[in-house]
């Protein structure tokens, strides 16, 4: 059968949401994973963007095998050099060079015209291809491009020895139906089409980023760029999972197949959700927590005759465990052992070990441990080691509050250098007098930009995860923290996301990419 190939850009366009913050480390950690998923393709960043992203992209074009390992870069020599340094160790890097090609971007952006604009990414892309084999060359802003211009564009970028190009449609802007012809006409009007790979890039602006995909593969579209959890600029990019189901539900339809290992597709989508600080919505196709909820009596009693009735896919293609065997503090060891494995993980005795303490904790305070608050124990305790710093760890927090009283904490830090400090603040609410004792202790304010408590399971005793976004000196960070106590949770991300603070402050290097890309270098793609 015909493949598709994968092209996964959410380190890239992914991380070009604001508020998204990934550090070196945290980038790689996705990397491998996208890599363990299967994906044709990794874009790696944009590495012109910060010092940051530059160094992310060259970790994993060292140390991620099996993708094409791909960077961005503007049609600019400077971009494309930078690019290069950055991707030429990977076993099959790619240089992915974007211009405009809409007379809005053409004219109003680059004040150029279009012979001269095609002039301009075709000396770029003659430059890409003196370093790089492999080169990618977008029309950006394609979708709404005169299509005589573009089908000229895309001839001649094709002579000029750009192995893969990509359509993309930048502004969401596409209905599944003309999307789906604009790529049919260029297939059959560009002579030398099949020298190179034709892609597309949807972004979500009107919802149709996978349904635009999907009609542009039937026309013959073989790359298509995507992101996990449908994460991207603005509304977002097409989900990667949902054009790889699709693909995979229904290949009566479109007799083609994709290369992923579909079992990984839910760790990566946590994991990504995770390390990003944003949630999946819970209705998400694919891999929304209520995307195989069947709730509705008749549903219930279909499901349980026969799964087919209600239930296209089955969710251990996705690598969803069943729910079956609930633990409890008196399950032991063995059976943790057995959970975890399941899951996918694989540790070593001593973080096993670890985990195993912190589930005693968990279990003690409420009876029943699920997938759902394994998966976060274990995720606290591999992932450890990508916390930039430890500077302040919470020693222990005391909160007065009630009706009609204005709320008091009392934090206890312990600081690097193995002291304790302590310091009473009042706020508005429990929350925000715990996070103005730390900032007390710390000795410098920090502006809270954003704050979102969710609950693990559906439980009254659930664990709760907190993610917290704080600034200061214009550099943003955000922390995390788990607990069956929603303060506690609190407590520790907020420590954690100052901590970044600092780090970032001291080592701007390693500042993640989107705080410099928001300060005006324009990627779009
Ligand atoms: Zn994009």
């Amino acid at each position: 059968m015909e493949r598709v190939f994968i092209f996964d850009t959410t380190l890239r366009d992914g991380e070009q949401i604001p508020g998204a913050c990934l550090n070196p480390r945290e980038k790689l950690e996705i990397a491998l994973q996208l890599a363990r998923l299967n994906v044709d393709a990794i874009e790696a960043g944009f590495p012109i963007s910060s010092p940051g992203d530059f160094e992310a992209v060259k970790t994993i074009a060292k140390k991620v095998k099996g993708p094409v390992i791909v960077a961005l870069a503007r049609a600019v020599k400077t971009d494309i050099e930078t690019a290069w340094k950055a991707i030429q160790d990977a076993h099959r890097p790619r240089l992915h060079v974007f211009l405009g090609t809409s007379d809005v971007h053409i004219q109003k952006k680059f004040g150029l015209d279009r012979e001269k604009a095609l002039e301009r990414g075709l000396d770029a892309l003659r430059f890409a291809k003196s370093l790089c084999p492999e080169v990618e060359y977008s029309t950006e802003d394609a979708s709404r491009t005169d299509p005589d211009y573009l089908a000229r564009v895309v001839e001649q970028v094709i002579k000029a020895g750009a192995s893969v190009v990509n359509i993309p449609d930048t502004v969401g802007y596409a209905v599944p139906q003309q999307f789906g012809k604009l790529i049919a006409d260029l297939k059959n009007r560009v002579p030398n089409i099949d020298k190179a790979v034709l892609s597309v890039h949807c972004h979500n602006d009107l919802g149709l980023a996978t349904a635009n995909t999907l009609a542009a593969v039937e026309s013959g579209a073989r790359q298509v760029e995507c992101t996990m959890n449908g994460l991207g600029e603005r509304a977002g990019n097409a989900s990667l999972e949902e054009i790889v189901m699709a693909l995979r539900t229904r290949k009566d339809f479109f007799h083609l197949e994709a290369g992923i290992n579909t079992q990984e597709i839910m760790k990566t989508s946590r994991l990504v959700s995770r390390l990003m600080g944003i949630p999946v919505q819970a209705n998400k196709a694919i891999v929304g927590a209520n995307a195989f909820a069947h709730s509705s009596g008749i549903h219930q009693d279909g499901i349980l005759k026969d799964r087919a009735t209600y239930e296209i896919i089955r969710p251990e293609d996705l690598g969803i465990t069943e729910h079956a065997m609930i633990l409890t503090a008196r399950s032991g060891r063995h059976a943790l052992r057995n959970k975890v494995s399941k899951m996918g993980y694989d540790l070593s005795d001593k973080e096993f070990e670890t985990v195993y303490e912190h589930f005693l904790s968990v279990a003690d305070k409420k009876k029943q441990v699920y997938d759902e608050d394994i998966e976060i124990l274990v995720q606290d305790v591999i992932f450890a080691h990508l916390s930039d710093t430890k500077l302040y760890t919470l020693e222990s927090y005391k909160v007065n509050t009630g009706n009609g009283e204005t709320p008091e904490a009392r934090v206890r830090l312990h600081r690097e250098d193995d002291i304790i400090l302590e310091a009473v603040s009042e706020g508005s609410g429990p929350i925000d007098a715990i996070f103005k004792a730390v900032d007390k202790i710390v000795g410098v304010l920090h502006k809270l930009e954003n704050f979102q408590v969710h609950a693990v399971t559906e439980t009254k005793e659930a664990m709760g995860v907190a993610t917290v976004w704080v600034s200061r000196e214009g550099c943003r960070a955000m922390g995390r923290g788990s607990s069956t106590d929603i303060l506690k949770a609190s407590a520790r991300a907020y420590v954690e996301a100052i901590n970044r603070i600092a780090y970032f402050l001291e080592h701007p290097s390693e500042r993640c990419s989107s705080a410099a890309t928001s300060e005006g270098q324009a990627t779009s793609a």
